[in-house]
């Protein structure tokens, strides 16, 4: 039988009208004879009654005091509505349907409650329901333990769960429908002629995933990448087919992306710049100031090391925490708070001259500081102040052409 699953986000499920877009999504596919999964996101965004973050914040005054067992309890409960609303509508449409938790679609995890990994999919269950000719809806987002208890993915991990199953079934592919056209060229948020990319690699889009492009999740991209499951994201407001996301072979032999060097850029908002000076005299202050946050499990990006010192990011919520471990250990930390991270992002940078000189040039022309870079293969890094970070990412969208 040939399997497809199909994952649909938080704005999908989130009102009458798009719950009844869903279901024609749904008798589309099954036209084509797929056997069809279903997998579905907890209804709505922060606010609506039963979106993950409207549950978290009966709970939000209460400080720490339920613990990370407790909490997934209460965080996976929005997937359960949607997966039973949705099932009763399908089912109004005259479509036999199952729903099914996480753990009775046989998601098995470790316990590290919040932030589980999947371990296993147990498919019997699903395999039988689809012989028996019947869509099978899964609450995404969620795992149980072996003895059990259940279990959550991390944020926005019903993209994890869906290519989870897409893998362990052998699925055709996945098709992730959310609110906008697929996997864009900026947020579009922030950038306004931002374009939806017809085709897309799965390395680009996992770093676009990891460098804050919250389409879709990076875990969710690395186990299609490695079950080599053709992914589609794309909206449930409309028949466009979206992107392909798809292995770099397949991307290049796409003729309008063969000469593309650049893809696409993301941001990271919300990061403190700490530069760290050696005091006098030969000493360690790498090694110190690294194991300091470490010890102090204070997580750091953007580092740049050199005989002098270090300079670095951390969250903003942590750089108080950072400076005052700092200056424990005797240094004199400088903090920039309020910065942002922004990636350019392209598969087929590498070896290509000039994209440097065009980031700096279109930043410069806006009058944009450039705090700090880095660079690898596929991917530029600055670091701006936040103040900057929509005409930066608005002046590197246009100077490399992105809207086109
Ligand atoms: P869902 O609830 O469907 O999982 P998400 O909110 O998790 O939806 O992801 C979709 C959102 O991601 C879009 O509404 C868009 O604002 C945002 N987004 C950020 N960067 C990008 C990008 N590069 N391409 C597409 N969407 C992006
Ligand atoms: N509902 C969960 C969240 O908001 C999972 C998801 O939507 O992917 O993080
Ligand atoms: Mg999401």
């Amino acid at each position: 039988m040939r399997i497809l699953v199909q994952k649909f986000g938080g704005t999908s499920l989130s009102t009458d009208e798009a719950r009844e877009l869903v279901i024609k999504h749904i008798e589309r596919e099954r036209q084509r004879q797929y056997g069809l999964v279903v997998v579905v996101s907890a209804m709505g965004r922060k606010g609506d009654p039963y979106a993950t973050d409207t549950l978290l914040a009966l709970i939000a005054r209460h400080g720490d005091s339920l613990p990370a067992k407790e909490r997934d309890m209460l965080q996976g409960c929005g997937e359960i509505i949607s997966a039973s609303v949705l099932c009763s509508l399908v089912r109004a449409a005259g479509i036999p349907a199952i729903a099914l938790t996480g753990g009775g679609a046989g998601i098995i995890t470790d316990s590290q409650f919040g932030k589980a990994r999947i371990l296993e999919i147990r498919t019997e269950r699903i395999h039988q329901a689809l012989r028996e000719g019947r869509v099978v809806i899964v609450t995404g987002f969620q795992g149980v333990t072996e003895s059990g208890d259940y279990t959550t993915l991390g944020r926005g991990g019903s993209d994890t769960s869906a290519t989870a199953l897409g893998a362990a079934l052998h699925a055709e592919r996945v098709d992730i429908y959310t609110d906008v056209n697929g996997i864009l060229t900026a947020d579009p948020r922030i950038v306004k002629d931002a374009r939806a990319l017809s085709v897309i690699s799965y390395s680009e889009v996992a770093n676009m995933a990891r460098q804050g492009a919250k389409v879709i999740h990076p875990r969710a991209v690395e186990i299609a990448q490695q079950a080599r499951i053709p992914l589609r994201v794309r909206s449930t407001f409309s028949e466009d087919e979206g992107t392909l996301v798809t292995d770099t072979a397949d991307v290049l032999r796409t003729a309008a992306v063969r000469d593309r060097h650049v893809t696409g850029v993301a941001h990271v908002s919300g990061v403190t710049q700490i530069t760290v000076q050696a005091q006098d005299g030969p000493s360690d202050v790498q090694l110190q100031v690294f194991q300091a946050m470490a010890k102090h499990h204070i997580s750091v990006d953007f580092i740049n090391v050199n005989p002098g010192g270090a300079v670095y990011t951390v969250f903003d919520q942590d750089a108080d925490k950072a400076v005052s471990v700092l200056r424990d250990i005797g240094y004199a930390p400088q903090a920039v708070n309020g910065c942002v991270k922004i990636s350019v992002i392209g598969g087929g940078m590498n070896g290509v001259p000039g994209i440097m000189a065009r980031i700096v040039e279109a930043l410069t022309e806006k009058g944009i500081p450039i705090l700090q870079s880095a660079d690898s293969n596929t991917t530029i890094w600055v670091l701006v102040r936040e103040t900057y970070m929509a005409s930066a990412l608005q002046a590197l969208h246009a100077k490399f052409s992105l809207h086109e």
